[in-house]
């Protein structure tokens, strides 16, 4: 069974809006004014979500998989 990354999820309790994730991806994720980033992205790309989640000094980015 194949698993697909459906969501990127932003925990805003754990973001500290470092910025890493916008600066390294801006056109995926976005710092909003309440300091917290927000995944904006129009495709899910695994590779951009997975170094962004590894980027995250906190750990705030999950990636949720659900199988085909
Ligand atoms: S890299 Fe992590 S802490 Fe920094 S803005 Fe993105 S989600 Fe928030």
């Amino acid at each position: 069974m194949k698993r697909r990354l459906v969501r990127v999820v932003i925990d805003a309790n754990a973001c500290v809006g470092s910025g890493m994730c916008a600066g390294s991806y801006p056109d995926a994720f976005q710092v909003q004014a309440d300091g917290h980033a927000l995944f904006i992205g129009k495709i899910i790309d695994e590779a951009i979500a997975k170094d962004a989640a590894e980027l995250c000094p906190v750990s705030a980015i999950s990636l949720v998989y659900e199988d085909d």
